[in-house]
């Protein structure tokens, strides 16, 4: 006889470890399965996010940020190193450090919740049934009265350019550069494009940025944009917007480009190229015959806003679903599975997640755009308030960006709220909290910030929404 659980989850990334946590807290019999292995060829609980994004990507983030700032900034506030050098090893090796802490975290919740983790590839079968393949090929069947898909999602490889881990890789790879390339080549201005593009460019790469689209960052708020293309161009990250990739060639220790640019055919030599054209849902192999599970046009498996496939008893959530591919998506919708099978009001709420790109300076948002509501022939009210004139961003020499406020023009409900500066990836949750209580641009306009902090550019932002910010000319 299998195994028989409550409910299963199928990957042990963001949304599968969430949901399985959250159903153990509800008193369900819960596993989870997870092919994950680590450096070290041992499971690696946290997905994608845990071990080659999210997290490590972070870590890269800070240390390249600290050593910019070292040869930089430091100069102004009267400090002064010379020749400050980085190494690359040990960066990495407390890259790697905190993701075990981290991999090693969940695996300790799932023990202190009595979460019964199987290491292999997981797969549905008919009646609820789960297929466990470990690594050496062997197999298990377990059951439960409801499974969770939480397979995640994995990067978009060009045929023209495919990932050979070494000159032309992906997110993971240029997480594990040995050495600062001389030459690195981006393809794609998304997230992981610019924020990696941006690690690399801190540690002395030359760094080009290839994107199709012409116009930059099109999913952020067009003022947001323009002013973070600014920062970035200042920085030296150069990104050429409307050059589409036609082949990228290994030539011994070269990768050899050929694109159309805007003027026409170009050539661009690099030292290893990221590709980060996206993600695309991870389904094959998951889901066996006769499960009635469907698959959408992308891959995607298909579900309800409840996150249930419309099959009894099986569910899906995260980057394997529709819906922004974000960490904090993904744990919001296991959560409110789990709760959903414990008969309990889970929800999530896809109007207030909130997005961030973690460069410098930081971009952040929550909710439509200016371009989104004129689109949707919604009227609105904007408010704009520059972070230069925040006495705590000039004060941390960070006085790059600006806070953007857009407000219903009749009933003043805070539609939109988006950011481009200093720690705005801190700033947007006070945005989503806004939004979630339905507030208005007063509401924010009347709330108290205290000063002096970088919270006075939302502030004042809310209140330049009825033209009565304090520190600029309305
Ligand atoms: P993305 O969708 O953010 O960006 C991909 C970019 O590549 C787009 O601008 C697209 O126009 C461009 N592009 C596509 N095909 C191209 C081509 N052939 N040539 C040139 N440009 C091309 O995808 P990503 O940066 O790869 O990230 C993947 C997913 O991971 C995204 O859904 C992202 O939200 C998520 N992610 C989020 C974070 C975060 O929240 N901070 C960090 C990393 C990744």
């Amino acid at each position: 006889m299998s195994e028989q659980f409550d409910v299963i989850v199928i990957g042990g990334g963001p949304a599968g470890y969430h949901a399985a946590i959250r159903a153990a807290q509800l008193g369900l019999k819960t596993a989870c399965v997870d092919a994950w292995a680590g450096k070290d060829g041992k499971a690696a609980l946290g997905g994608t996010c845990l071990n080659v994004g999210c997290i490590p990507s972070k870590a890269l983030l800070d240390s390249s940020k600290q050593f910019w700032n070292l040869s930089h900034s430091f100069e102004v506030h009267g400090i002064s190193a010379s020749n400050p050098r980085i190494d690359v090893g040990m960066m990495v090796g407390r890259k790697e450090k905190i993701v075990k802490q981290f991999t090693g975290g969940v695996a300790m919740l799932f023990k202190a919740n009595k979460i019964a983790a199987y290491f292999g590839q997981g797969r549905l079968l008919k009646d609820r049934q789960v297929e466990v393949i470990a690594a050496d090929g062997s197999k298990q069947i377990l059951a439960a009265t409801n499974v969770i898909i939480a397979t995640g999602s994995v990067p978009i490889e060009l045929p023209f350019a495919k990932f050979d881990g070494k000159h032309i890789v992906d997110n993971a790879g240029a997480l594990e550069f040995a050495t600062v390339p001389r030459r690195l080549g981006v393809i794609g201005a998304g997230v992981i494009g610019l924020e990696l593009g941006s690690v690399w460019k801190r540690l002395g790469s030359e760094v080009t940025i290839l994107e199709a689209m012409s116009e930059f960052l099109t999913a952020a708020d067009a003022d947001i944009a323009k002013a973070a293309a600014r920062e970035f161009a200042k920085q030296g990250l150069k990104i050429e917007l409307g050059a589409k990739l036609a082949r990228a060639e290994i030539k011994g220790n070269e990768v050899h480009l050929t694109y159309s640019g805007k003027e026409g055919g170009k050539q661009l030599v690099v030292d290893k190229l990221l590709v980060a054209v996206g993600r695309r849902a991870y389904s094959e192999g998951v889901i066996g015959d006769g499960t009635g599970v469907k698959l959408d046009e992308r891959g995607r498996v298909s579900v309800d806003e409840h996150c249930w496939t419309g099959v009894e008893g099986v569910w899906a959530v995260g980057d394997c679903v529709r819906g922004p591919m974000l960490a904090h998506k993904g744990f919001e919708e296991g959560i409110a599975v789990a709760e959903l099978i414990a008969g309990k009001a889970g929800h999530v709420n896809y109007d207030t997640i909130p997005w961030v790109v973690y460069t410098e300076p930081e971009i952040a948002w929550a909710g439509k755009s200016e371009a989104q509501c004129k689109a949707e022939g919604i009227p609105c009210k904007v408010g704009n308030f520059p972070f230069a004139a925040v006495g705590r961003a000039v004060a941390m020499n960070e006085p790059a960006g600006l806070v953007k406020v857009i407000a219903h023009a009749e009933t003043d409900r805070i539609l939109g709220v988006h950011m481009v500066g200093a720690c705005v990836s801190e700033l947007i949750a006070e945005a989503v909290v806004a939004m979630e209580f339905k507030g208005s641009a007063e509401d924010l306009a009347r709330i108290i910030h205290a000063h002096p902090t970088l919270s006075e550019a939302v502030h004042e932002a809310a209140m330049a929404v009825d033209k009565r910010a304090i520190h600029k000319v309305n």
